[in-house]
């Protein structure tokens, strides 16, 4: 016997019909003889229908009464699988975040979870009963309901096991049957991993890998809490086989690096897109420049990834060149332009289009040679790089747009990820 805690995704929950089927999984799970807890998303598609309600409403709302609208499709989710697993003859109720309660810290829209309070919960499953939590929703000092930001259920899921109830495993139900190597959209010889460590899915999840958000993957890595991912459109009734990386397991199982036997050098290849590049030539090589310039780009909200500065040849000027989403490169550019005499420069050159191509793999720490390998595989298929930057387990490149599907196919093959059979 374990205790479980479930999440269900938007897709999961999409309709009754959905509903039903995934209940059919939480069902399994009691009969077996296992205390599940269960937490919710809203119905694929209804938090963005629901925060377009709040921006047609007043482009300039109260973030409280954003959280008290787009909560909402957590309560309906929440309520109908409770009444859906009463039917099955499940003992189940609904939890909103209050009642729980899960609270927060006041940053509506993009709140942090500080404490739940497991009490309740802890006796409902001792009990017999399924609890059925809200996801995405908590509540705020002051008594005001929260969100924890877009696709923040996961958080949920995970903080639900590590602060309260103390689960064995949390199972994370999707739309895919667990992590791939890579996008299977564009290598469809892409493999699903049967094991990815916490690290390498932080990686692969900031890279743009959506399977799960990175926050929960931050807190599921320091709480050592072991996430199973998993399809909900999966035969509820077909056997199971227990997540401990067993061939055949169905999904992928986030673990620590330790549970790993053998240590990929690279584990996965991600892509990003729509990633503009911003030169700033000749800025004066002094103390302060590099943060009066990314305090500037800060100030106005801009997210910068990538980040290159050369050493001045002369000891007077250098070179500074990152990238931030296409989506932002007139604001960055304007926000440079006009930083009212807080840094010089002698140019500003940039463009939009560029593609972020990464490697990732835990073994790489003890491997030489992984980026001069990834440089070769590039340049074997003529691909130009325009920027380089690597941490302890990735390397990543900026390369044009055009050529990023052919990269990615390219280092997939290279690094031995292609799916043997197909
Ligand atoms: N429903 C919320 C969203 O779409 C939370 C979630 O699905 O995890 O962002
Ligand atoms: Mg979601």
């Amino acid at each position: 016997m374990a205790r479980i805690v479930v999440k269900f995704g938007g897709t999961s929950m999409a309709n009754i019909e959905r509903i039903r089927h995934s209940a059919l999984h939480v069902k399994r799970e009691v009969e077996a003889g296992n205390e599940v807890a269960v937490v919710v998303s809203a119905m694929s598609g209804k938090t963005n229908e629901l925060v377009g309600w709040v921006n047609e409403a007043s482009k300039l709302h109260d973030a409280r009464e954003y959280d008290a609208v787009v909560a909402s499709g957590e309560q309906v989710t929440a309520g109908l699988m409770a009444i859906v697993l009463a039917e099955m003859g499940i003992q189940s109720r609904s939890f909103s975040g209050w009642q729980v309660p899960i609270k927060t810290d006041d940053a509506h829209g993009a709140a942090r979870i500080t404490e739940i309070d497991p009490t309740e919960l802890d006796k409902r499953m001792k009990d017999g009963w399924v609890p059925v939590i809200t996801g995405f929703q908590g509540i705020s000092p002051h008594g005001r309901v929260t969100t924890l930001g877009r696709g923040g259920s996961d958080t949920s899921a995970v903080a639900v096991v590590a602060a309260a109830v103390g689960a064995d495993r949390c199972d994370i139900y999707t739309d895919v049957d667990g992590v791939y190597t890579t996008d299977p959209r564009i290598v469809p010889k892409a493999q699903r991993m049967t094991k990815i460590s916490f690290e390498e899915m932080l990686e692969m999840a900031s890279l743009g890998a959506k399977v799960l958000m990175l926050r929960s993957v931050e807190m599921a890595m320091a709480y050592k809490v072991r996430l199973l991912v998993r399809s909900s459109f999966d035969d509820p009734n077909a056997p199971q086989i227990a997540p401990d990386g067993t061939p055949g397991v169905p999904g992928t199982l986030v673990c620590d690096e330790d549970e790993i036997m053998e240590k990929q050098i690279v584990s996965g290849v991600t892509l990003a897109k729509a990633e503009a590049k911003i030169t700033l030539r000749d800025v004066k090589d002094k103390p302060g420049v590099a943060a009066a310039i990314f305090g500037q780009l800060a100030d106005q909200g801009i997210i910068v990834d990538m980040i290159v500065q050369n050493i001045a040849d002369d000891g007077a000027t250098t070179d500074i060149t990152f990238t931030v989403p296409d989506s932002e490169y007139d604001k960055a550019v304007k926000a440079l332009e006009n930083n009212g005499g807080k840094f010089e420069y002698a140019r500003l050159s940039g463009s939009k289009g560029g593609a972020k191509v990464s490697v990732v793999g835990v073994g790489m720490r003890s491997h030489a040679g992984v980026a001069s390998s990834m440089f070769k595989a590039l340049a074997d298929k003529g691909i130009n790089i325009q920027l380089i930057t690597t941490s302890e387990i990735k390397t990543s490149v900026l390369i044009d747009e055009e050529y990023a599907e052919l990269a990615v196919r390219a280092l997939h093959t290279y690094y031995g990820l292609d799916k043997k059979d197909a």
